[in-house]
């Protein structure tokens, strides 16, 4: 059995229940960038939440970035990545396509309404490193460390620190170990997706 909402841990409760619409609007507007509440209005919990630019997304970038370094522009499925990647276990989880939070991968078809949507995506949808992402792989521009996140949507970035993606690979490796493989696993990969092909 779920846990009633209200009790959710740490959400904030409306103390005053005969407010107007407009206060109890005002109230979960500001309260959603504490510890979250529970929206008066309509029950549902409310909260803005921090995401960060960590190694399995710096991964996933990298990869994206050697099979575009192939066919510049082109849309790649996320299988196609895992074959390059010196990381295919990385895989499993939804954060090796997360650079499009930070506009540095994008989808095909545009970005998901939804996060049922969003599941579907990380598993089956194609995508590409834009311009921003060659500049940040090519550790040409930095990004903010944190994004923050409302109702799946990014409503504001914190700016201290940025890092590069040297930063974001250096917890476990350098620059230099990720990238300098790339050359035999990309011609490893497109043998795999010549053979592939009718
Ligand atoms: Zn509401």
């Amino acid at each position: 059995m779920s846990r009633p909402r209200q009790q959710r841990q740490g959400f904030a409760i409306f103390p005053n229940p005969h407010s107007s619409l407009q206060e109890a609007r005002e109230w979960t507007e500001q309260e959603k960038w504490k510890d979250g509440a529970i929206c008066p209005c309509c029950a549902q919990p409310a909260k803005v939440y921090p995401w960060k630019l960590i190694f399995r997304t710096a991964v996933g970038l990298r990869d994206f970035y050697r099979l575009d370094r192939l066919t510049p522009g082109r849309y790649w499925h996320r299988a196609d990545a895992m074959r390059v990647s010196t990381h295919p276990d990385l895989y499993q989880s939804g954060a090796v396509v997360m650079g499009h939070r930070w506009e540095l991968l994008e989808e095909k078809s545009g970005t998901p309404e939804s996060e049922a949507e969003e599941e579907d995506k990380f598993k089956d949808g194609f995508w590409r490193i834009t311009q921003l992402g060659r500049d940040f792989v090519e550790d040409k521009v930095k990004m903010p460390k944190t994004l923050l996140l409302y109702n799946n949507k990014v409503v504001g970035r914190i700016d201290h620190p940025l890092v590069s993606f040297s930063d974001s690979l250096s917890v476990k490796f350098s620059r230099k170990q990720m990238m300098g493989r790339s050359d035999v696993l990309v011609n490893l990969a497109l043998r795999t997706l010549q053979e592939k092909k009718p």
